[in-house]
This record gives C-alpha cells, structure tokens and sequence, in this order.
C-alpha cells in the first residue's frame, strides 16, 4: 500500500506522519489556517491543484477548512478509527491522506473540508 505513493517532493516526518500514516496535526499549528490572499492548495504529495482560495473559509475548527474541492482532487473513503465514523480525504493521484470532510460546513455545499495544512502547499496564483 505504501509503495504507491508517488511522492514528487521530500517530505518532512511530520509530512509522512499525516499523510502515509493518517495522522493529524496539531489544531492551530498550520500557517495556513491564517492563509487570506487569493491562489491555489496543492497536494504537498504531488503538487495537485487540491482547492482554491475562494473555497477556503474560516470554520474556527483549528485546521484549514474549505467547502469545496476542485472537482475530481480528491476522494472519500469511511475511516472508522479512533472510535468515530468519519469520512476521510485522500489525493486522488498520489493517496495522501489529507483529512476529513463533514456534514456542517456552509451553504451551498453544506460541506466542511478539514484539511491538515502540513499536507497542503499553497501557491499564490491560480493553476
Ligand atoms: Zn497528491
């Protein structure tokens, strides 16, 4: 499973700790929860176009969250550790585990895409 991972850049152990082994990182530790300027979040993985800025919003959860995803990034699988049955993100290319997507995010998607930031790359123009 490991082995397909088609990782394009060196990844710190943090890095690897989210998105091979699907940790979480620290609520509040990302940069990017404060991330207002316009551009893209790519997979830190493989460098996908993951979201835009314009899907970004402040859910005061303590990780980057956004609404929507470009279409066809990613895809969801159920994750039923920790004792919760939650709905995991991963890269659509490359696997990375990215985070969780919830059923309380804001209109018109009703969608929260909690995303670790250590697993994003952000980029200040549109791709
Ligand atoms: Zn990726």
């Amino acid at each position: 499973m490991k082995n397909e991972f088609l990782w394009m850049s060196d990844l710190t152990p943090e890095q690897l700790r989210v998105m091979r082994d699907h940790g979480t990182e620290p609520p509040g530790s990302s940069p990017l929860n404060y991330e207002k300027r316009s551009g893209t979040y790519l997979c830190a993985g493989c460098l996908t176009p993951l979201f835009y800025a314009e899907m970004k919003y402040d859910s005061g959860c303590g990780w980057p969250s956004f609404y929507k995803v470009i279409d066809g990034a990613v895809e969801t699988q159920i994750d039923h550790s920790h004792h919760m049955v939650r709905t995991e993100v991963h890269c659509t290319r490359c696997k990375a585990h990215l985070g969780h997507v919830f059923p309380d995010g804001p209109q018109p998607t009703g969608e929260r895409f909690c995303i670790n930031g250590v697993a994003l790359k952000f980029k200040t123009e549109k791709s």
